[in-house]
């Protein structure tokens, strides 16, 4: 490891590249704008997928899977969804060494095509309520790219469902949303600020969309997720409609939601360091390396059948037996990749009954016991887990400012962070705000409190704050 990370006071953009590629999560492609994910990202993406699809099938959700491709009509049968889309959306025309009857797009997002086989699978109430969702990729024609962040191609899931009711299917919208508020919290130790998205920045063809906003260190937002409550936008537009109790037709009520490879990028800018990236321990592949410091075939002995005994039971570890490479060496790669504890043995620890730990989080080295090493480790990953999280809680908190006038807002602005503004409801005064400073409202708080103040822009009264901040 010649190269060394560029530190993020330096530059903040090439760091997140440098971590990227370092750490050998994800490389470019040939092709402009896509992604190949190596094997240490695409570890994370899987413990993602565990994670969320495990609690998806406890709620009741099962996968399915759709066709990469859609008939172009489809998409131009709700207009808002396909103004939204048609700029970046990629179109097949010629297949099989002629030109197609009919253009078929790929995917940018999937409703359109579910909807279509909707139709055909619901007529009654009985066939109610349908809780689908599929694991895929997507693309979509990006003209400013970064890996995980924003690429043309990108994994994701897409759950779509349909319901009796319109309360039905607003609680659905609200409880997959809680699914990924604890996913993203519990188990990647990002804390986000949940709430609703204007009329403005709601997804093309939503009622109403619910979105989780994580700040991250430069000081810019992301959007974690996002969870829609449909209405019957799509279930017209296709013409699907089912009988009710009373023998009634109507339309049904739908929801969609996805998190991304994108979450792989929050991770990144949430955790990581100038070392490195740092890997919260329940979504680490391997949340424990050991490294031996040995020399000779009986000190090897000794360490490789001290590792053997080891009572790790459901304590997934990579022990690094390497003889080619030194341990400091070892040290420096397991911190660039971001393993959460290692574990160091040499021969003289042995003989005390010790090892050594080291914290990825803190840096913290400590002699242990031996004798209850497991006790400790469980206990030190825990600590770690909690800890990051709370960092992150800290950091978001320390850069989260009440603003109460237009000058303020972008003075404070330039420090970057959310800034909790009061805004009138209006589409036009949040217009102008975004052009004049880049920032958007990202979201309309859920916790927000009841609270007489002056909308920024126009001064007009307001009840509630809005979330602002500059997005990537
Ligand atoms: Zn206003």
């Amino acid at each position: 490891m010649a190269q060394k990370i560029c530190p993020r006071d330096k530059d903040y953009g090439r760091w997140y590249t440098d971590i990227v590629q370092m750490a050998e999560l994800a490389d470019y492609s040939p092709v402009r704008g896509c992604m190949v994910i190596r094997p240490n990202g695409y570890s994370i993406w899987e413990k993602i997928q565990q994670e969320l699809d495990k609690r998806l099938k406890a709620t009741g959700h099962k996968n399915l899977y759709f066709p990469l491709f859609v008939p172009e009509s489809f998409l131009k049968k709700e207009a808002e969804h396909v103004e939204g889309f048609a700029p970046e959306c990629a179109v097949v025309t010629h297949a099989g060494g002629k030109q197609l009857e009919e253009p078929l797009v790929i995917r940018p997002t999937s409703e359109t095509v579910i909807w279509h086989m909707y139709k055909q699978w619901i007529h009654s109430w009985r066939d109610l309520p349908l809780l689908y969702n599929q694991w895929a990729n997507v693309v979509r024609w990006e003209m400013r790219t970064r890996l995980f962040l924003r690429t043309t191609e990108f994994l994701w899931q897409e759950g779509h469902t349909a319901h009796a009711n319109e309360e039905e299917a607003r609680k659905e919208a609200l409880l997959v949303h809680q699914l990924y508020k604890k996913l993203i919290e519990e188990v990647m130790a990002i804390p986000v600020v949940c709430g609703k998205k204007t009329q403005q920045e709601k997804f093309p063809g939503a009622v109403d969309t619910y979105t989780l906003e994580g700040l991250m260190q430069e000081g810019k937002a992301l959007q974690m997720g996002t969870s829609h409550y449909l209405g019957q936008t799509f279930s017209k537009a296709f013409e699907v409609t089912f009988q009710n109790k009373e023998g009634e037709l109507e339309f049904p009520y739908a929801t969609s939601w996805g998190v991304t490879t994108r979450l792989i990028g929050a991770l990144i800018m949430t955790h990581s360091d100038d070392q490195g990236l740092i890997i919260p321990p329940k979504l680490a592949e391997t949340p424990l390396v050991i490294v031996p410091i040995w020399r000779g075939e009986e000190e090897k002995k000794a360490i490789k059948e001290f590792v053997t005994n080891l009572p790790f039971d459901g304590i997934a570890f990579h022990f690094d037996d390497r003889e080619e490479e030194k341990p400091g060496y070892k040290f420096n790669e397991w911190e660039l990749k971001g393993i959460p504890l290692r574990l160091e043995v040499g021969p003289r620890d042995l003989a005390k009954g010790e090892v050594v730990l080291a914290r990825r989080d803190t840096g913290e080295k400590c002699a242990t016991s031996i004798a209850t090493l497991r006790q400790t480790v469980e206990k030190m990953l825990d600590d770690i887990q909690t800890n990051l999280f709370r960092r992150a809680q800290e950091r978001v908190k320390k850069n989260s400012h009440f603003v109460d006038t237009y000058t303020a807002f972008q003075e404070k602005l330039e420090e970057g962070g959310f800034l909790y503004a009061h805004w009138c409801g209006n589409g036009s005064c949040e217009q102008k705000i975004s052009e004049e400073t880049k920032a958007s409202i990202r979201v309309l708080p859920f916790d927000a409190h009841e609270e007489a103040g002056a909308c920024i822009y126009c001064k007009e009264p307001s009840s509630r704050r809005a979330v602002f901040a500059r997005a990537y």
